[in-house]
C-alpha cells in the first residue's frame, strides 16, 4: 500500500502532532501516509499529565496567546469527543507566604475565565479556609489561607492520539506503525519521500510524496539533519515525571494544583481511577528520548512535594506503583529555565518539501494541525479548503449525552467500574466492543481482577487499532503497565497466549519483548 503510489503528504511520527496532522490533510481531500516508529502515542503522547488545559500556569508568563487558543481548543476537543475530554474539577489550595498570593491567583482566573470568552468548563470560585478543608479534608491546615476551584478537561492522551489515527484512516489515508524512517528520498528540488524498515518483519519501504511532515517531536532534529546534516538544533527537550500512588493514599476528591514547598514550581495532583497522578517535573534533558526514565531524585521530589500537602499521607518509594517520564519537545530558545520556555509551536521549511512542526501541546494538536496543512496546501497547490476537524467528532465521539451513554453501558455490562472506563475510551464504540463479549463470555473476564480492563479490548485492539505487540496492548490501548506493581508483567503471559493465535507470535519472544520495553519506561534509574 505504500510502495504503490506517490502520496499528496507523508507524515513522519504517529505522536498526537503527526496523527492531527494526518487526520486534517486526509479530510481536505488529500493522499496522506502516516509512519510510525514504534506505537502510536509511544512517545512523549503518553507521557503527559493527560490534561486539555488552557495553561493557567501561563498567565503568570504572560502567554496569553497560548491561553486563548487553549480554550477554545478545550472546548471544541470536548465537543468532538465528550468521552475522551471530561470536565475536571480543580482546587488550588494557598498558603500563608505562598509564591502566588490569594489576590493574584484571584487577578488570574478572573482574567482565565475572560480568555475562554464563555467557553470555559465552569467558572472559577474563590474558597475560604472552611470550605476548602471541607472540600480536601487530608491537606494541610497549618498556614492555609483559603484557595479557589476552577475548571480544565481531563483526557487519555493514548487514545485521544489513537481516534486521530483512526479518523485519518476512516478518511483515506494509509496509516501504519512499527515502520521507522531512516533516510528521506531526495532530488535536486527538495524532498520527495522517505525510506524505512518495517520493524516487524524487517522489510526495507519506501515512501514517495510531493511532501514530507517532519512530526517526530523530541526526534524531529533526527530527521530534519537526514536532509540537512549541518542544521542547528530546533528543538530543546526537556524531562518530566509523574508517579502513580494508589489513590486511597491521599485520599483527594479534587484534581489539586499545587505549589511545591522545594521550589514554588506549579504541579498537579490528579485523579485516575483507583490512583492519584502526582506530577511533573521539569529539567534539561539533553539525552536520547527513548531512553528517558525516571531517577530517584525525580521520585523523591514528586514524593517530598506531595507529603508536604497530605501530612497523613507518608508517602514512601515503596507506595509509587509506576514512575515514567516525557521529554517535551519545545521550541529551542535562549531562554535557560525550562519551567518558562514556551509551549508554543514552530512550523518551517527544513529544506523544500520537508516541513518540521516542534513545540506545542496536546490541547493545542488539532489547531497546529490545521495550520501545518495551510501551509502545505499552499506548496501543494490543493487541499486549501479548511477541514470541518472542529466540528466532525472522532472516532466514538458522536455522543448526544455522555450522561446516557453511561447509564446505558452500567446497565447493559453490569460492573459499574467496566462500564464507566468503556465508555470513557471508545464513546459510542463500546456497544460494538461489548458484543464481542456477549459472543465469547471469556472475553467479559477482567485482565487484571482490581482493573476495569477486559479481555475483549485485547482482541479489539487487534482487530480494530492496529495494535502489533503485547506493548501496544497492555501499555497503550489499556493502560495495565501503569496501573500495576509489576508494569502487567504477570498477565502478560496468559495475553500472549491468548493473542498468539490472531498475530502468529512466538510467545516467549513476545514476552522477552515486553518485559524489555516495560524495563525501558518504568525502571526508576538510581
Ligand atoms: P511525540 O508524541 O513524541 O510523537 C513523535 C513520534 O515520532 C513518536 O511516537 C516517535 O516514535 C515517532 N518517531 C520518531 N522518530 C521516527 C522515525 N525515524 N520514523 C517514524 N517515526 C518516528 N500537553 C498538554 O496539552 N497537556 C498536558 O497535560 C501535558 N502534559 C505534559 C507532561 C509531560 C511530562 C510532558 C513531557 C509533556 C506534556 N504535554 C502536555 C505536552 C504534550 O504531551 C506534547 O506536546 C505532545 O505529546 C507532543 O506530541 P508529538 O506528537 O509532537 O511528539
Amino acid at each position: 500500500m505504500l510502495a504503490s503510489e506517490t502520496f499528496d503528504v507523508l507524515v513522519i511520527g504517529g505522536g498526537i502532532t503527526g496523527a492531527g496532522v494526518a487526520r486534517d490533510a486526509a479530510m481536505r481531500g488529500l493522499r496522506v501516509a502516516l509512519v510510525e516508529a514504534s506505537d502510536f502515542a509511544s512517545g512523549t503522547s503518553s507521557r503527559s499529565s493527560r490534561l486539555i488545559h488552557g495553561g493557567v500556569r501561563y498567565l503568570e508568563h504572560g502567554q496569553l496567546h497560548m491561553v486563548f487558543e487553549s480554550c477554545r481548543e478545550r472546548r471544541i476537543l470536548a465537543t468532538i469527543a465528550p468521552h475522551l475530554v471530561r470536565p475536571l474539577q480543580f482546587v488550588w489550595p494557598v498558603y500563608e507566604k505562598a509564591r502566588i498570593r490569594k489576590w493574584k491567583l484571584r487577578a488570574g482566573l478572573l482574567l482565565y475565565d475572560a480568555l475562554a470568552l464563555g467557553r470555559n468548563l465552569g467558572a472559577h470560585r474563590m474558597l475560604t479556609t472552611h470550605i476548602l478543608t471541607a472540600l480536601e479534608p487530608e491537606l494541610r491546615q497549618i498556614g492555609l489561607a483559603g484557595g479557589a476551584l476552577y475548571f480544565d478537561a481531563a483526557t487519555d492522551d493514548v487514545r485521544l492520539t489513537l481516534a486521530n489515527v483512526l479518523a485519518a484512516r476512516d478518511a483515506g489515508a494509509v496509516v501504519v506503525n512499527h515502520l521507522t524512517v531512516h533516510d528521506l528520498l531526495m532530488t535536486s528540488d527538495g524532498v520527495c519521500g522517505a525510506r524505512g524498515v518495517d520493524m516487524r518483519s524487517g522489510e526495507d519501504v519506501e515512501v514517495n510524496a510531493r511532501t514530507v511532515v517532519n512530526a517526530a517531536g523530541p526526534w524531529s532534529d533526527v530527521i530534519r539533519r537526514m536532509a540537512e546534516p549541518q542544521a542547528r538544533r530546533a528543538v530543546r527537550g526537556t524531562k518530566g515525571v509523574h508517579v502513580a500512588v494508589p489513590r486511597d493514599r491521599l485520599r483527594h476528591n479534587n484534581a489539586l494544583t499545587l505549589l511545591s514547598p522545594i521550589d514554588g514550581r506549579v504541579m498537579f495532583v490528579l485523579p485516575a481511577g483507583a490512583f492519584s497522578i502526582i506530577g511533573t517535573t521539569d529539567t534539561e534533558y539533553d539525552g536520547r528520548p527513548d531512553k528517558v526514565r525516571a531517577t530517584t531524585t525525580d521520585v523523591t521530589y514528586l514524593l517530598r512535594s506531595a507529603n508536604a500537602f497530605f501530612p497523613g499521607a507518608h508517602l514512601l518509594a515503596s507506595d509509587v506503583v509506576a514512575a515514567w517520564a516525557g521529554v517535551r519537545p519545545l521550541v529551542a530558545s535562549g531562554d535557560r529555565n525550562p519551567d518558562v520556555v514556551s509551549r508554543e509551536h514552530s512550523i518551517a521549511w527544513t529544506v523544500p518539501g520537508l516541513l518540521s512542526v516542534t513545540g506545542g501541546k496536546l490541547t493545542t494538536y488539532r489547531a497546529m494541525a490545521a495550520e501545518v496543512m495551510d501551509t502545505i496546501a499552499r506548496r501543494l497547490r490543493a487541499g486549501h479548503r479548511r477541514a470541518p476537524t472542529q466540528r466532525t467528532p472522532l472516532p466514538g465521539g458522536d455522543i448526544a449525552s455522555l450522561d446516557d451513554e453511561l447509564a446505558l453501558a452500567r446497565a447493559t455490562v453490569g460492573a459499574p467500574d467496566i462500564a464507566e472506563h468503556l465508555v470513557h475510551a471508545y464513546g459510542t464504540r463500546w456497544k460494538a466492543l461489548w458484543q464481542m463479549a456477549s459472543v465469547d463470555r471469556a472475553l467479559a473476564d477482567r485482565i487484571v481482577p482490581e482493573l476495569p480492563y477486559i479481555a475483549a479490548e485485547l482482541v479489539w485492539g487487534v482487530t480494530h487499532e492496529m495494535a502489533c505487540t503485547l506493548g501496544d496492548l497492555l501499555i497503550r490501548r489499556t493502560h495495565v503497565a501503569f496501573e500495576t506493581r509489576d508494569q502487567g508483567v504477570g498477565v502478560a503471559a496468559a495475553a500472549a497466549r491468548q493473542l498468539a493465535p490472531l498475530l502468529g507470535w512466538n510467545v516467549d519472544d513476545e514476552l522477552q519483548a515486553y518485559r524489555r520495553e516495560v524495563e525501558g519506561i518504568f525502571r526508576v534509574e538510581e
